[in-house]
């Protein structure tokens, strides 16, 4: 599986690459990286000093800026912890590879384990925080209990560390739930919003072997980034060692992000390293939706870490090569899956000319059509076109039970061709189902 997903990745070390000085000198530090007893270690190549307050908000999944990393720079983030077992062996991995990260602490985590995030602090990581009790609903809570959140959250880390300086300026939205209040009060107190670059779907039933795939593939699509990960899934755990085996075997080098401070001032960039990276033709991020369907299978709580998150094991997927088995749990939606991996199914170049011309009465909807809008007990089965008008706009629920929706996309793409071929009778049933459909929506909504 693994071989076959990486096929066509090409190896471009960092020797032939590092196109500007700058690049290649960090390259030689990571080579010559003090990392005791692991002379094969990854290390970490650089420290960027960073200044909140000059950019608030970096993350291309929903920001227009990023770090200003070199091409096959990485940073690593870890979310949810601590949670000792498998936070610990994040900690032990990391280590082995002199690899220095951002940890997104909660809070009441850190009440439970403080020593957790003491041990954060002594490995030289930067600490960040992620809310008090991880709510998936900051986009649409008071701004006031958002800001009780995040304030929680940041007494209890800093109660933890005993130190208030150890904590860094950074905080991640849960589910990356955004919303404006929450981020100009964020920015206000001088803190930095991270979303993410990529993720590798490690919070979903997924084997490590698939969370290292998506992880690498992710990274190879883009070249450089924030990779969002989570300290406290026993997959994360599994994937962790191979994916920095990984990343050095391909020429990748961890930077490591701080704060600035008046003792340490923020790295020299231009404003145009933090603009968004031109995408690179496989990867989809304007597909990604301003706001994230990213939410955890249970409810609106941080979960704990589920019985599958022990059983997980290498090339044992528990929900199939794309997760389709586990779309729904306990009646919860899972999270929508991001774009990435899924290729992009476009029409022909020469689509328009050869769909028909639509015929004045496609756009009428029928009197006996209406007969079936509403709350009718045997809805029709909808039609690809309507399942992809669902995908865009509806809620989870309202399309629950609909297919992966990669294949509704083929779907779509196969009925708009089987339209062109067969004529405007399909092609008008196709555009009355889509209709029909927002019709309903709408009157649902009222
Ligand atoms: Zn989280």
């Amino acid at each position: 599986m693994i071989g076959s997903a990486l096929v066509g990745v090409r190896m471009r070390p960092w020797a032939i690459l590092c196109a500007g000085l700058l690049s290649c000198l960090n390259a030689k530090a990571a080579l010559a990286a003090d990392c005791p007893g692991h002379p094969d270690a990854l290390g970490t190549s650089r420290t960027l000093v960073v200044d909140p307050r000059e950019h608030p908000r970096i993350g291309t999944m929903q920001y227009p800026e990023t770090l200003p990393l070199e091409d096959h720079e990485v940073v690593l983030t870890f979310d949810d912890g601590p949670l000792p077992r498998n936070s610990n062996q994040v900690l032990e991995i990391l280590a082995a590879q002199c690899v220095k990260a951002t940890f997104f602490e909660i809070g009441h985590m850190a009440q439970a384990y403080p020593e957790g995030i003491r041990k954060l602090r002594d490995a030289g990581h930067s600490i960040g925080t992620h809310s008090q009790d991880h709510p998936l609903t900051m986009d649409r809570m008071s701004i006031e209990r958002a800001r009780q959140e995040i304030d929680d959250g940041i007494a209890s880390v800093k109660t933890a560390l005993a130190d208030d300086a150890a904590l860094a300026p950074f905080f991640r939205i849960p589910g990356l739930m955004r919303a404006e209040g929450v981020e100009e009060y964020l920015a206000s107190q001088g803190i930095q919003t991270w979303s993410a670059d990529f993720l590798a779907d490690d919070w979903r039933h997924i084997s490590s072997s698939r969370v290292f795939e998506l992880a690498i593939k992710r990274l190879e699509d883009k070249g450089r980034g924030i990779l969002l990960l989570h300290d406290i899934q026993a997959r994360t755990v599994a994937a962790l060692p191979r994916i920095l085996a990984e990343l050095k075997a391909r020429g990748y080098r961890i930077v490591h992000v701080v704060p600035a401070t008046a003792e340490r001032p923020a790295t020299p960039t231009e404003p145009q390293q933090w603009q968004l990276h031109p995408p690179s033709e496989g990867v989809a991020i304007s597909h990604w939706p301003k706001i994230p369907t990213f939410v955890f299978a249970d409810a609106d709580m941080l979960p704990a870490p589920a019985l599958s998150d022990l059983e997980a094991r290498d090339g044992a997927s528990t929900a199939g090569p794309e997760g389709r088995a586990d779309r729904f749990a306990h009646g919860v939606p899972l999270p929508r899956e991001a774009p990435w991996p899924r290729e992009t199914l476009l029409p022909p170049d020469d689509a328009a000319a050869i769909l028909p011309v639509p015929a004045q009465n496609v756009f009428d909807i029928p009197e006996k059509s209406l007969a079936v809008i509403g709350p009718a007990p045997h809805r029709p089965k909808p039609t690809g076109l309507e399942m992809m008008t669902a995908d865009a706009g509806d809620s989870p629920r309202r399309i629950r039970g609909k297919p992966h929706s990669g294949h509704v996309r083929q779907a779509a793409v196969h009925g708009t061709r089987h339209a062109a071929v067969h004529g405007t009778r399909h092609a008008a049933h196709a555009r009355r189902g889509a209709l029909k459909h927002l019709v309903q929506v709408k009157r649902g909504s009222v």
